[in-house]
């Protein structure tokens, strides 16, 4: 089986980890304090605050920003959950906007269409390694007096007009989960250029805690131990290193696919002004091209021995925790309904996007066996 994705680990994390181990110094130590550094020096921001998942990274990011019951929050309908989840555990209101046919990350202009009084904050996902636009969203939010969150768990490097996605609204997260760019095994990390919500945040990632005798805040255990950060200090030292093998093999598939022209499938679009760092070799199904439906490609590529990524088969907006009256905000009294909603771009998408695999490792026997695959499916 070809997998799609593989954590990218050696001796090196072994042994960061075992020298923790054997320190008997698990929590708030060196390791968790030396990543942070690295990671914002890596960003290119001041601060960065390491928590134990990406989505404790966003929800930590919403509760600085202060977003609260009712409070509007404007997020894409394709994403993993979390994106939303953060958005609901503070009580606030998910907005779906609808995404670029593209770059399938927020459409900028949909976005305006979509902000309201109690709008609060925007949450633009950099999707696959791709970059939201994140001039467009940030004048947007100027204009109207809103926050820009980042959610930049699939994009640990990505470029948008040379800078690094994460660094550039007001606060970005990522996550280290086991399959991501980097990992920690699980973990996350918000970075930030604002030194008193770095403060806010350690403090609620650790129970609300001014010091040792004093919770000041409702706050959590979100933080990160010292285990993972020692892997982190690592994976992060060989993250440009994954990038530049994962950017080689994808441009290298999608070349090759342009040249075979296959017509039921659409390689992504590529701008000049970002540096995609492909978490996903997304391409885009024509069912009706092809004959089939996406979910029996996606079978018969198994047979084959191609695993692959198919991910997110409908919009969020059609999740039960939604549309579910009683899940729900509508149980804490905040009336809102999902019934409706219907975002075109999204929907034409949604479950007919498969990301090959492009992963670190990937010999050239398996891309060709990955384009002859696609080349004769009937
Ligand atoms: C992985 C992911 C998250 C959540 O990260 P965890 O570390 O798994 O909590 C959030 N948003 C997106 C877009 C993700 O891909």
């Amino acid at each position: 089986m070809i997998r799609v994705a593989q954590p990218c680990v050696g001796e090196e994390e072994v042994n960061a980890v075992r020298e923790v181990i054997l320190s008997g110094h698990y929590v708030s130590g060196p390791k968790v304090k030396e990543f942070e550094d690295r990671f914002a020096e890596y960003l290119g921001v001041r601060y960065a605050v390491a928590v134990n998942s990406g989505t404790a990274a966003l929800h930590i990011a919403l509760a600085v920003l202060e977003t609260g019951p009712g409070d509007e929050v404007i997020v894409p309908p394709l994403t993993f959950f979390s994106t939303i989840a953060a958005v609901l555990h503070q009580c606030a209101v998910p907005v779906f906007a609808d995404i670029h046919p593209e770059s399938y990350c927020l459409d900028p202009e949909d976005v305006e269409n979509r902000i309201t009084p109690r709008t609060k904050a925007i949450i633009p996902v950099h999707l696959y390694g791709n970059s939201a636009e994140m001039d467009e969203i940030r004048d947007i939010a100027d204009k109207h007096g809103l926050r820009v969150i980042e959610d930049a768990a699939q994009a640990h490097g990505t470029e948008y007009k040379g800078q690094r996605v994460g660094s550039l609204g007001d606060i970005g997260c990522f996550s280290f989960f086991a399959t991501k760019h980097m990992t920690t095994g699980e973990g996350g990390i918000l970075v930030t250029n604002n030194e008193g919500w770095a403060d806010l945040a350690r403090m609620i990632r650790s129970h609300g805690m001014a010091d040792r005798d004093s919770h000041d805040y409702l706050g959590y255990n979100y933080r990160m131990n010292e285990m993972a950060a020692a892997i982190g200090i690592v994976q992060l030292g060989k993250l440009d290193g994954f990038n530049k093998e994962r950017i080689e093999n994808t441009l290298f598939l999608i070349n090759e696919l342009d040249k075979r022209n296959i017509p039921w499938l659409r390689t992504p679009a590529l701008k000049e002004h970002i540096k995609h760092t492909f978490f996903w070799c997304p391409v885009l199904v024509d069912e009706e091209k092809l004959g089939m439906s996406t979910k029996r490609l996606v079978e018969l590529l198994h047979k084959e021995g191609i695993e692959t990524r198919h991910r997110y088969w409908e919009p969020l907006y059609k999740q039960k925790i939604l549309t579910d009256k009683n899940v729900c905000l509508n149980r804490l009294g905040i009336q809102v309904s999902y019934n409706n909603v219907y975002l075109q771009n999204a929907e034409k998408i949604a479950g007919k996007v498969i990301g090959l695999p492009n992963r670190i490792g990937l010999t050239k026997g398996e891309i060709d066996h990955i384009l002859e695959t696609l080349s004769n499916i009937k």
